[in-house]
């Protein structure tokens, strides 16, 4: 994992894992550490754009989930729900695709970083206005001390690695 100081904005760590995913042996360790963790009745792998989708494809083919994008706005050819939220740095969007999720499915949430909790919040909420059932949220990296657990409590919230 990389730090790099002042990214996207002045003053922010961005904590980097593009060098994990680039590393064959440690993306199979943190597939496998995150599937490890995934709740058993888990159908359906919500991945959060774009990091999200890496790991959520990766999960989803090895053990048969099937993978939905939440995506920014304006990608979606057809969306179903939208939700805006606060980010540690600036206001963002997600957007779910139409008939992506059927009513009483169970879903878990995907992305590569916890920080704030507003998009794994956001994300969440998109599932749930779905008729989704959320299974858990999973990230490879939680940054403590900016809420996002606490913002998530009631989930089942599995991170690999604190900083
Ligand atoms: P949150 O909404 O504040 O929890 O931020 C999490 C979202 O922003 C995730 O989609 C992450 O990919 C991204 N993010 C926030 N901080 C970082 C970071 O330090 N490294 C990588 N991604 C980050």
């Amino acid at each position: 994992m990389r730090e790099v100081p002042d990214f996207p904005l002045p003053g922010v760590v961005f904590r980097d894992l593009t060098p994990v995913l680039a590393d064959p042996d440690a993306l199979r360790a943190v597939v496998d550490a995150l599937q490890d963790r995934i709740h058993p009745d888990t159908q359906l792998v919500a991945a959060v754009e774009s990091r999200g989708f890496l790991l959520g494809a990766a999960l989803g083919y090895g053990w048969r989930y099937g993978v939905v994008p939440l995506r920014k706005p304006g990608k979606l050819p057809a969306v179903t729900h939208r939700v805006s939220y606060a980010l540690e740095y600036g206001e963002a969007t997600l957007e779910l695709p139409a008939g992506s999720i059927t009513p009483g499915q169970h879903v878990v949430v995907v992305d590569d970083v916890l920080a704030t909790g507003g998009t794994a919040v956001a994300a969440c909420e998109l599932v749930e206005k779905a008729g989704g059932v959320v299974t858990g949220v999973s990230v490879v990296l939680e940054i403590p001390g900016l809420g996002g657990r606490e913002r998530l409590a009631g989930h089942r919230v599995e991170a690999l690695l604190t900083v």
